[in-house]
């Protein structure tokens, strides 16, 4: 019996019970799933303490269960999100950082499959351009920031700024900052700053949810061989991926510092084990339920004068000649 199923449910439980559970059942078994990987800043912060994989993968008997909770979720992550638009209150931003190959655009789009398109954005950053680098380095970001009532998903984003530019310190020497304030402070400032940046966007409503999908540099080597191998995964190959697997080391100290830094109980970080892409998906499914149920998410209460309104109307619509 693997730990998902330990995690998720009683060791017997079985594909019937799983289809009849409530939604409250779900989010309280999925809860329970995610706060293993959730780091909200609270106790000290290892990278090292945080599996890329779970025990093994997933049993041929598990898998069928595993697919339905993720079902299961996504259709209620839908239900949620229509709630979080009618209501408009709230907003959620979902911020994906990993390695390459570590299943990021996987997980976006399986996770987000039964979302409406409407109320959700996916914005993927990728090295600045000329005009984004005339601006301070979160500029680019807030303009996709998401609307009240909105899910935006970032794929990579301003913690860019405290990884690749920090292994390669001279991406800083093309940011056109003043040179004065370029100290050896710059990391610890960027981390502050950001911290600052999210607890602003709490006090404005919108929760934000950190998705660090952890592969190994074993599983990695794997699924970059496939691309390489494989003429339908051939395209997603790009020979700087191999340049970056070479900093590997420096990557994982610049995660570890960023995660302990900026994850804090309103924008936690969740360190995803991601050797198994299924199981991944599960994980960050159950994270962003979490971060929805919190909202206390209602559809707007119709008022008595409104409901007398609407009876009105459909009198009026039903007496039409
Ligand atoms: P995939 O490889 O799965 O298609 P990806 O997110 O790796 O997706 P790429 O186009 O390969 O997309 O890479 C984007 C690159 O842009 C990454 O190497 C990332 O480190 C880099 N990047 C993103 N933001 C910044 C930034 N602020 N400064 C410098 N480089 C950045
Ligand atoms: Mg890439």
């Amino acid at each position: 019996m693997t730990k998902i199923i330990k995690e998720f449910s009683d060791p017997t439980v079985t594909i019937d019970e799983v289809a009849k559970m409530s939604v409250k059942q779900l989010i309280v078994r999925g809860n329970k799933f995610s706060k293993n990987y959730r780091v909200t800043g609270k106790n000290k912060f290892r990278l090292k303490d945080y599996p890329c994989d779970e025990e093994s993968e997933l049993g041929e008997e598990e898998k069928p269960i595993a697919q339905l909770f993720l079902e299961q979720g996504v259709k209620i992550l839908s239900e949620m999100q229509d709630k979080l638009y009618a209501q408009d209150r709230w907003a959620l931003l979902v911020i994906f950082q990993a390695m390459d190959a570590a299943g990021k655009d996987g997980a976006i789009k399986h996770v987000m499959s039964g979302i409406n398109p409407q109320g959700c954005e996916v914005t993927s950053f990728k090295s600045p351009n000329s005009e984004e680098l005339d601006h301070d380095y979160l500029w680019r970001c807030m303009k996709h920031l998401p609307e009240r009532g909105r899910i935006g998903i970032f794929n990579r984003s301003y913690y860019e700024e405290v990884l690749v530019v920090r292994v390669h310190e001279e991406i800083l020497g093309s940011q056109k900052i003043p040179k004065k304030l370029v100290t050896k402070n710059i990391w610890k400032e960027r981390l502050s700053d950001i911290r600052n940046f999210e607890t602003y966007l709490n006090h404005n409503g919108i929760l934000v949810v950190k998705i660090f999908l952890h592969v190994s540099k074993k599983e990695q080597k794997k699924r970059f061989l496939e691309r390489l191998e494989r003429p339908e995964k051939n395209w997603k190959f790009s020979k700087s991926d191999l340049a970056e697997r070479k900093f590997w080391k420096s990557y994982m100290t610049a995660y570890e510092e960023m995660i302990k830094e900026t994850a804090s109980d309103k924008s936690p970080w969740y360190v995803v084990p991601a050797d198994n892409k299924h199981y991944a998906r599960i994980v960050v499914a159950s994270a962003i339920l979490h971060a929805l149920d919190s909202m206390k998410l209602e559809y707007p209460k119709v008022s008595e004068e409104q409901v007398a309104e609407l009876q009105r109307l459909r009198q009026e619509l039903l007496g039409e000649e």
